[in-house]
């Protein structure tokens, strides 16, 4: 299908935009069964619903004619939940109705009342706005609804939820009964039922979801962190996917204020949005993001609520949504109109059970995993600067002359290295994180979805034979439980210090004055000398075995393979009889 039945003006404005195949839903209300017949549309946002609905209204408002034509009272208003969404809405229809030169006006809580009054008195013909500013323009006089032809509630569930429900009545009660009424809705409960029974007549039901909640294009990750490193897994999140714009949810402003300033001070470009921001602060956070100059957005669910960012490629949830339908929402940030986006949920152990039944409610599936760690990170970074396109950049003269200059002076390798280094200044520093590990309070989902790294802590049969499935080599730490040995940051030490990915790592073993470690061997010539370079931890490792040999002949007793032990109890000897581990060469 194509958009030619959306009529020249509207179809000339769309092909400029190079939107050449209606979305579902657009699709939908171009067919000739919706023709000037009200419609009750359910459709998530992302879906392209707006301007499914502008183009559902131009032949009610535009006729045969391709411009709209001398602007007086209003003949179509769009009444959606809050400010940026009633702002995007308009911008959406003016491009969408430039060809048409339609007169749109703006008429949004916080903005300046007197001057929207100012806009109508010299004629529109859509107006799009908020229940409220709306209603108090309709009760000033500013607002006459005698002509209106077309009314679109948008995001109709919200706004009830919002409790903008006798603010709607008496909007809907103000306009012509002949008007062509469109409701757009998310979910249907029955008070939308209730609404369009009243005000709708014969409505066209419209299902684009058809039946399957969620977006296709959104990818779900449950993301395990310690309650205490919420912060730095989102840090780290930002950086792993390092999205062109990115939003982070938290539930109260209090947590929204804090985690901007925190991701302020480590160098990320943040803004933040929420109800506490007057309506100019608003606007300039979304400007910012918009053109550019801030690439991480830090919202309450309500301030961000139905907002259409460009390339917005993550969602992050700090704080877990109250509930399904906040999680679709948030996550509708991305994912939008064909183009791919994550929706990573922050889950500390205690709330997994919760994490789990909101996935379940909202019919989708994440991939469980611990969060990003450093040297994960590290390596993207590597490839994201190899790949970095002023690398392909074709070279002006001056600056192959002045590359020459600096070829005179300095040898390729400390011109090299100083780039890494201009490169890695721009970029946030990565936290040092753990992964909590599946517990028995945050085991993942039992269908679909699984963590994507071996668990070792906390009971977790130890995963060796799995993980590691060819020839390891071991190794000894000399600290145990006497300095407080522990996976949880063993782990991420060995994988920093040693260079290698945790898929390397087998066993760990904790004994009372050493600690055991299996690694790939594989991996292992290169762990040992990266951990022979001096750090600040002092920590020596000494190679056991040259081969894949004592370990894999005869495992030593099983419960030596469960992580951490009990504080109490001895530690079993290891090597396990038979099993001679040979004192190996320093590490
Ligand atoms: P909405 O659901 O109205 O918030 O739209 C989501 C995004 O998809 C907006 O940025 C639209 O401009 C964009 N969009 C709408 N229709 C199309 C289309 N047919 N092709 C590509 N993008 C679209």
């Amino acid at each position: 299908m194509t958009f030619f039945n959306a009529g020249v003006p509207l179809a000339r404005a769309l092909a400029e935009r190079d939107y050449t195949t209606p979305t579902p839903v657009q699709a939908a209300v171009l067919s000739s069964d919706t023709d000037g017949r009200d419609i009750l549309v359910s459709a998530q946002t992302g879906s392209g619903k707006t301007v499914a609905y502008g183009i559902a209204i131009a032949p009610t408002i535009l006729g045969d004619k391709e411009r709209m034509g001398q602007a007086g009272a209003p003949v179509a208003l769009i009444i959606a939940p809050t400010r940026e969404l009633a702002l995007q809405v308009e911008r959406e229809l003016q491009w969408l109705y430039r060809y048409a030169e339609a007169r749109i006006v703006a008429c949004v809580g916080g903005m300046d009342a007197r001057l929207e009054r100012r806009k109508m008195s010299e004629g529109a013909h859509i107006i799009v706005g908020t229940p409220g500013r709306l209603r108090d323009h309709i009760e000033r006089g500013g607002l006459v609804l005698q002509k209106l032809k077309a009314i679109v509630l948008d995001e109709a569930d919200e706004m009830l939820d919002l409790g903008f429900r006798e603010d709607l009545e008496f909007i809907l009660e103000a306009t012509p009964p002949e008007r062509r009424t469109l409701l757009f809705s998310a979910t249907m409960p029955r008070g939308i039922a209730a609404l369009a029974k009243r005000y709708q007549r014969d409505a066209q039901r419209i299902d684009v979801a058809g039946g399957e909640r969620g977006h296709a294009d959104i990818d779900y990750r449950a993301v395990r962190v310690a309650p205490k490193e919420i912060e730095h897994a989102t840090v780290n999140l930002l950086r792993y996917f390092e999205a062109q714009t990115a939003i982070v949810f938290c539930n109260t402003r209090e947590a929204v204020r804090h985690l901007h300033a925190t991701l302020v001070e480590r160098g990320f470009s943040a803004v933040l949005l929420s109800g506490e921001l007057s309506q100019h602060e608003r606007n300039h956070s979304m400007q910012a993001l918009r053109d550019g100059r801030a690439s991480v957005c830090i919202a309450t669910d309500v301030a961000a609520r139905g907002i259409d960012l460009p390339n917005l490629g993550l969602v992050i949830h700090a704080d877990l949504p109250h509930d399904a339908e906040a999680l679709q929402h948030r996550s509708g940030r991305t994912g939008r109109a064909g183009r791919k986006g994550v929706s990573a949920l922050l889950v500390p152990a205690m709330r997994a059970r919760r994490a789990e039944r909101l996935l379940a409610e909202a019919g989708v599936r994440a991939q469980w995993s611990g969060p990003p760690l450093a040297e994960e990170i590290r390596k993207r970074d590597q490839q994201r600067m190899l790949d970095d396109p002023l690398l392909k950049e074709t070279p002006s003269e001056e600056d192959i002359a002045l590359g020459q200059l600096l070829l005179g002076e300095r040898t390729p390798e400390e011109i090299g290295a100083a780039l890494v280094r201009l490169y890695r200044a721009r970029l946030p520093a990565i936290e040092d994180v753990i992964d909590p590990g599946e517990t028995r309070d945050a085991r993942p989902p039992r269908e679909g979805s699984r963590p994507d790294k071996p668990q070792r802590e906390s009971g977790g049969k130890a995963p060796r034979a799995k993980s590691l499935g060819g020839p390891a080599i071991w190794f000894r730490l000399d600290i145990g439980r006497n300095k407080n040995a522990d996976p949880k940051w063993l782990l991420p030490m060995l994988c920093r210090k040693g260079d290698i990915t945790r898929d390397a790592i087998g066993a760990i073993r904790i004994f009372d004055h050493d600690t055991r470690i299996e690694i790939a061997a594989s991996a292992a010539a290169g762990f040992a000398a990266n951990m022979r370079r001096p750090g600040g931890d002092n920590i020596r490792v000494e190679q056991l075995d040259g081969e894949s040999g004592a370990p894999k002949k005869g495992p030593p007793p099983k419960d030596h393979d469960k992580g951490p032990r009990p504080a109490h109890g001895p530690a079993k000897k290891f090597p396990p009889k038979g099993q001679k581990a040979k004192g190996g060469k320093s590490a």
